[in-house]
């Protein structure tokens, strides 16, 4: 389980806030989306989740307790990044067992998790190439593929579709959500299409300039946008 807690979360660089007073509750098993404009703190509050970067003001917490308590790599939380992070130098096998070797887990585990991931994402064939010899897509499906084999509790996905072409990122996305339904998993996904935002999520973060402007289910911002900010921003009518 993951629920995971954000009391007036804020981060600022230097002098200039980029985040401003986050409250938010992310459920255990709920896929939540933060949408919003370019620049406006959706990977820096993803990033602040991970563990990857320090608020500046408020607390995080994970099932109850304080983020910063918790070495990230205890925290079961996956992330997926836009550009893959690869290892170029390594085939896609090592690329996924390389966490869970520097976890010490036992040979036998990680074969079965890497063949079971391997399956789920019908990557299999490539466990032998390097990330260089695959298409986008299939890097694509290894990055998600090292997250799942990790079994986390929560899965951080940062426009894990933004590279992929039209059609790809369509059929990626039904996958993407068929996998959210078979690990029911924590998925917190992060994305400026508001398409893909509004197709995948159980509810919707609306971010704009470092402030939330709403939460709500894809029908809730629809059918009762907050502002004209929102309404604009999700295509609904005003
Ligand atoms: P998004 O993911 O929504 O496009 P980001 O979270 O990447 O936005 O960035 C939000 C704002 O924070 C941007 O103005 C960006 O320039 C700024 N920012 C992000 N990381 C840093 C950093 N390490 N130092 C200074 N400014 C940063
Ligand atoms: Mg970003």
């Amino acid at each position: 389980m993951s629920q995971i807690t954000l009391t007036d979360v804020s981060r600022a660089f230097g002098k200039i806030g980029v985040l401003h007073d986050i409250n938010l509750d992310i459920l255990d098993g709920e896929l939540i989306v933060f949408v919003g404009p370019s620049g406006c703190g959706k990977s820096t509050l993803l990033r602040l989740i991970a563990g990857l970067d320090l608020p500046t003001g408020g607390a995080i917490a994970i099932d109850g307790k304080d983020v910063t308590t918790v070495p990230a790599a205890d925290r079961g939380l996956a992330m997926v990044f836009q550009s893959y992070a690869l290892y170029p130098h390594m085939s896609v096998r090592q690329n996924l067992a390389f966490g869970l070797e520097n976890a010490r887990m036992a040979r036998a585990e990680i074969d079965a998790r890497i063949a079971e991931a391997a399956r789920m994402l019908e990557i299999a064939p490539y466990l032998d190439r390097r990330p260089g010899q695959l298409s986008g897509g299939q890097r694509q499906r290894v990055a998600i593929g090292r997250a799942i084999v990790r079994n986390p509790t929560a899965f951080l996905l940062d426009e894990p579709l933004s590279n992929l072409d039209a059609e790809l990122r369509i059929s990626t996305r039904a996958e993407l959500a068929a996998l959210h339904e078979r690990l029911s998993a924590t998925m917190v996904y992060v994305t400026h299409d508001q398409i893909e935002a509004m197709t995948l999520a159980d509810r919707i973060v609306v971010l704009r300039a470092g402030r939330i402007e709403q939460i709500g289910t894809p029908l809730d911002l629809y059918n009762h946008p907050a502002n004209l900010f929102v309404a604009g921003f999700i295509g609904a009518p005003r």
